[in-house]
């Protein structure tokens, strides 16, 4: 099961709620087996309803474990883009939809299957 930092979740939601409603998109690190950190590519595009992260600008970094991104949307479902990102990279990815609070939250793997987490 995943684990997550609660404090990490109140943070994303915060970033996503101040992003509204351009889309908000990091990526996830781990430590000691939970998710409790949020890295921003200084190369990612912010746009309105779409983000895009760059291949180019994927961290070398083990302890990225994945992504993170808001849907501006009340559709928390990965789009045909984001199935394809999260095929490329990283084991995570955390879609969020307006209006961005906890019950707003879904966790997807690389295949694009809702993942159960579990929130510390
Ligand atoms: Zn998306």
């Amino acid at each position: 099961m995943i684990k997550v930092d609660s404090e990490l979740l109140d943070f994303i939601s915060h970033a996503a709620k101040n992003t509204h409603p351009n889309e908000f998109a990091a990526f996830l690190r781990e430590d000691k087996g939970v998710i409790s950190e949020v890295v921003f590519s200084p190369f990612s595009i912010f746009g309105k309803n779409s983000s895009t992260i760059s291949h180019f600008s994927l961290p070398i970094d083990t302890s990225i474990i994945g992504t993170v991104h808001s849907h501006p949307s009340d559709n928390g479902l990965p789009s045909d883009r984001d199935l394809n990102f999260f095929s490329h990279y990283g084991k995570v990815h955390i879609i969020v939809r307006y209006p961005y609070e906890r019950w707003n939250f879904f966790f997807y793997s690389r295949e694009g299957d809702f993942l159960e987490y579990e929130v510390l």
